[in-house]
């Protein structure tokens, strides 16, 4: 297992930075006031003294000072300080020389000049120039005059200079170089930590996304030649999320640290499936989703045996520092025997097949074919496409008119969700809800409903003078949302809409028998004095004693046991009798769906249900057709 690295590499890296950045522009700063001042003097000196040719271009040197200092101030970069100081330098260096060969050598000047070029410049430049200023004094004084030949100690001597010169660059040279080496040497002995966070998850230690594709790629190219087969097995945590809200992100880390390292003792290499090729053989590809790849498989079977022993990890919870969390994983399994797939697409193949494995229920393993494919990007594609209709606010609202059986009044109206995504409005969503309730997307589409189809209400109360109630789909799955019966109140005093108003649908196949949270939401939204409706009923598996634990005070028998009731056998049409039997010793309404026969509706009569529904009486309708509708038939005939 690899040594846990820490962050701190990459920060004391950007501390270095930063130190030596400000530590150049202090010197930057230093130097151009010091410039500043000294040129300003110098300038005013020599118009003092009727040298105003000098005195002007000491003045502009004094000035690209001030405009360096400003620029300093203002921003962090140092490039264009430093190329301005170097250009005023090599300005003073070419008129100090000039005036050596035409007036008479002063030569002490150029020390401050050579010593501040050699402070404001990196090594390498610092020794062009430095070897650039002796060479030119060196012919200064021979074109002045000077002679080289006279003993170092000769007053005006040219050798004394140039020892000199040649001497303080070499000190100041020194310095520069060593203090550059140090920094250098402290960035090397951090590479191999940049590295480690480069190429592996700071978290786990385990090989990262990138390492791992870069990886997999090789032993992909080295198992064709070797005409191997390999497996990648895709693991995602479910209901990760869940610690991470419950126990804080902390305990989340400390769970993913840890399953990391109980996954890497599933990869066993003694037992023959598989052999530990180097680190990246395990990696965590991003928040709680990790990969496993074995190499020398006998049959895919081996994989699914590491598969199952992985699953076994979660048997019991899982325990991290005495505490247990109720997740477990969702495995894809995918082999790279069957064409010649690059890295990416073997991975994209596990995650499909981890998808899918998530979808049928979690906590199991799945492996990847073909329809398993296309039945995961069908789904991608409905959620990025619910995604879009929710941000672009594609979503509508159609109303399907319930009638009471015996006067065919409309005594309520059911809400159905619509698209004008084009895919939406080609899968419907008999298809799309569930797939948003497996995403989470659900909340934001049954709370958008929700808003409408109540603000519909109103809107039937006050232009059609509707009295009956409006029906609405609620997913099962929201109410363990413990904000569904706030926003429900919300949005019925928003539109001043009385509860008794609102009859909410829940689906009988998705209640869970015994599910305490579902139930207490189902009790507080009959509290606050909406009705509960339980829809598609016969379809699902509630025990008949279960139905009084349920706040409910209506069942829809489902579409299925009307369209059977001619066409299936004599039992078949029994049901939706026994149906109704059954609500009526719960006094419970009953309302059948799907009457698409005039024969159906009769049957339907005789045996007392309350309330029908189906394309044979009125199709769902726009909210228009449906304001009109009531309009022109003011009792809902
Ligand atoms: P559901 O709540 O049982 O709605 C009844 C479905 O049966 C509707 O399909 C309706 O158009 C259809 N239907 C009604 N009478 C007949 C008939 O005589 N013949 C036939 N062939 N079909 C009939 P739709 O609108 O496609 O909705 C399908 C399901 O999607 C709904 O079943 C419901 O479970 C869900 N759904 C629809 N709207 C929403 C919503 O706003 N929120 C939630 N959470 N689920 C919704
Ligand atoms: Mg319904
Ligand atoms: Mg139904």
């Amino acid at each position: 297992m690899i040594q846990q690295p820490t962050l701190s590499p990459l920060r004391e890296l950007g501390h270095l930075v930063e130190v030596e950045a400000n530590k150049r522009r202090l010197i930057l700063a230093s130097v151009s006031l010091f410039g500043f001042v000294l040129l300003s003097v110098y300038g005013v000196a020599h118009f003092s003294i009727d040298e105003s040719r000098l005195g002007s271009f000491y003045v502009l040197c004094a000035a690209f000072c001030a405009a360096n200092l400003v620029y300093l101030y203002k921003r962090t970069s140092y490039s264009i300080p430093l190329t301005v100081l170097n250009t005023t330098l090599g300005g003073i260096c070419v008129v100090l020389l000039y005036r050596g060969m035409t007036e008479g050598f002063e030569p002490y000047w150029l020390f401050p000049v050579l010593c501040i070029s050699l402070l404001i410049n990196r090594f390498a430049h610092a020794l062009t120039s430095a070897v650039l200023l002796v060479a030119l004094t060196l012919a200064a004084q021979v074109m002045g005059g000077l002679s080289l030949l006279d003993t170092p100690f000769a007053e005006n001597s040219g050798l004394r200079l140039l020892l000199s010169l040649s001497g303080m660059a070499c000190i100041v040279l020194v310095a520069v170089y060593r203090t550059e080496r140090a920094s250098k040497l402290l960035l090397e002995l951090h590479e191999e930590d940049i590295h480690r966070l480069a190429y592996y998850d700071s978290l786990t230690g385990l090989a990262n996304r990138p390492s791992y594709l870069r990886w997999l790629s090789k032993v992909l190219e080295r198992a064709r030649k070797d005409a191997r087969s390999l497996a990648v097995l895709y693991i995602d945590l479910d209901n990760f999320k869940q610690i991470n809200d419950r126990c804080g992100h902390r305990q989340g880390d400390r769970v993913l640290v840890e399953f990391g390292n109980r996954l890497a003792n599933c990869v066993r290499p003694q037992d023959g499936t598989t052999r530990l090729y180097a680190d990246e053989d395990v990696a965590r590809l991003a928040g709680d989703e990790f990969v496993v790849t074995l190499h020398n498989l006998r049959e895919p079977a081996d994989a699914a045996q590491v598969a199952q022993r992985i699953l076994e990890l979660f048997e019991n919870g899982f325990s991290v520092d005495g505490i247990t969390h109720p997740i477990s994983a969702s495995i894809g399994i995918t082999f790279s025997e069957s064409d010649n797939l690059d890295a990416e697409t073997l991975l994209n193949q596990a995650d499909s097949a981890m998808y899918h494995a998530k979808q049928t229920g979690k906590n199991t393993m799945s492996f990847f074919s073909k329809s398993i494919a296309e039945a995961v990007s069908e789904r991608r594609n409905i959620e990025q496409a619910l995604q879009v209709a929710l941000a672009e606010n594609l979503l509508q609202l159609q109303y399907m008119p319930i009638f009471a059986s015996n006067s065919l009044e409309i005594v309520a109206v059911e809400a159905l969700i619509r698209s004008t995504h084009p895919l939406l409005m080609k899968t419907g969503p008999g298809r799309f809800i569930p797939i948003a309730e497996a995403s989470g997307q659900i909340r934001s589409i049954d709370e958008w409903v929700m808003h409408h189809a109540i603000g519909m209400q109103r809107r039937l109360r006050d232009d059609a003078a509707f009295t009956g109630k409006m029906s609405i789909n609620v997913s099962a799955v929201e109410l363990h949302n413990p904000e569904l019966p706030v926003t429900l109140a919300a949005s019925l005093a928003e539109h001043a809409v009385s509860p008794g108003d609102i009859e909410i649908e829940i689906t009988e196949t998705a209640l869970i028998t015994g599910d305490e949270l579902s139930l207490r939401t189902l009790h507080q939204i009959r509290d606050t004095g909406v009705s509960i409706c339980l829809d598609d009923f016969g379809t699902g598996y509630t025990a008949f004693n279960q139905l009084m634990n349920y706040p409910v005070s209506t069942l829809k028998i489902d579409r299925s046991f009307v369209q059977q009731i001619f066409t299936g056998d004599k039992t078949h049409r029994k049901m939706a009798g026994m149906l109704k039997k059954l609500a009526e010793l719960y006094e419970l309404q009953v309302i059948a769906e799907g009457v698409e026969t005039a024969q159906q509706l009769k049957y339907l009569k005789r045996i007392g249900c309350d309330s029908v529904q189906g394309y044979f009486l009125a199709r769902p309708m726009t909210a228009e057709a449906l304001v009109a509708h009531l309009q022109e038939a003011p009792r809902g005939h």
